[in-house]
């Protein structure tokens, strides 16, 4: 075989906003042809296990991971962890702590879209979920089964979108408090898709990165579907100024992205084994 191994380190299932079960998102993945897949929902490893079961029985390598919703001013950072030990307490605490958040936070949406005409339950909601971590993503679906948007694109577009008319801020855990958690627990962070963050400038996003590798961060996103080249060109650049990983996945959501393939993104992603060795030599930084 003369292809190189590809991987995909960011992809989700249905215990947080993907599609897909666990054992399936396994399957796509090995029929792909993947090397390894880190499954990595939304403040939850709950889809590691059945992945890894089904995985392992085809062959392809299954990590466990998470994107981990922080708080950032007018919208959330999203910070990738991987190598960490799952059951070390103040690690669960902090999901736990999280997730709670996601249950204060989702009936405040609701009354917005209420006041907005919208009236939608949280049993609604609800039954648009397959796990335990309920978001926007099925807000959305909801507010189409319900009649009042044609698709969730659009319910994302006039209502939950960042800033948007029925959007509410993620309660969540300081930016610097998850790094460091994930280090205390023998894992790495590595910072989502830095572009979502909107900050101004280069020199801006610069210091927020800088900041959080103070604390331990390993990496940063570069190669994401959300990302033109330019982007990465500048990505890439900090990443080798600050000598931590240029990190990459599809950040596959199954039905809810549909022109996000597992693996290949858009297209333009392909991440090379290595980039795994790099994340996992620096596990256990405590
Ligand atoms: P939440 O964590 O509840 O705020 O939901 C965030 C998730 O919603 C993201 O991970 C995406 O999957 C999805 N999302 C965010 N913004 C949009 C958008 N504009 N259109 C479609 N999906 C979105
Ligand atoms: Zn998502
Ligand atoms: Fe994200
Ligand atoms: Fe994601």
């Amino acid at each position: 075989m003369d292809r190189i191994a590809r991987i995909d380190l960011h992809a989700h299932t249905n215990r947080s906003d993907g599609s897909l079960a666990p054992a399936a998102l396994a399957k796509l993945a090995a029929d792909a042809g993947l090397r390894l897949l880190a499954v990595t929902d939304h403040d939850t490893t709950d889809g590691f296990d059945e992945a890894h079961a089904a995985g392992t029985s085809l062959g392809l390598e299954v990590v466990c991971g998470t994107e981990i919703t922080a708080r950032f001013p007018g919208r959330a950072m999203h910070l990738l962890a991987y190598g960490f030990e799952r059951r070390e307490r103040g690690f669960s605490d902090m999901l736990a702590e999280i997730v709670a958040g996601r249950e204060t936070r989702n009936p405040k949406i609701l009354r917005l879209l209420a006041e907005l005409g919208r009236p939608v339950t949280m049993d609604e909601v609800r039954a648009e979920a397959s796990g335990d971590v309920i978001g926007r993503p099925h807000i959305a679906r909801a507010l189409v089964r319900k009649g009042y948007v044609p698709d969730t694109k659009t319910a994302f577009t006039q209502l939950l979108r960042d800033g948007g008319p029925a959007f509410v801020a993620a309660e969540s855990v300081e930016p610097d408090e998850v790094v460091r958690t994930v280090r205390d627990a023998g894992g790495v962070t590595v910072l989502a898709h830095p572009r979502q963050l909107r900050v101004e400038s280069a020199a801006g996003l610069a210091a927020v990165v800088e900041a959080l590798v103070r604390d331990g961060l390993a990496g940063i996103e570069v190669d994401h579907p959300t990302q033109p080249p330019e982007e990465r060109k500048v990505l890439r650049a900090l990443a080798e100024r600050l000598r931590i990983v240029a990190s990459g996945g599809s950040d596959f959501h199954g039905d809810g992205k549909p022109h996000v393939r597992i693996g290949e993104g858009d297209g333009t992603i392909a991440v090379p084994y290595e980039t795994w060795e790099a994340l996992r030599a620096r596990f256990g930084a405590r």
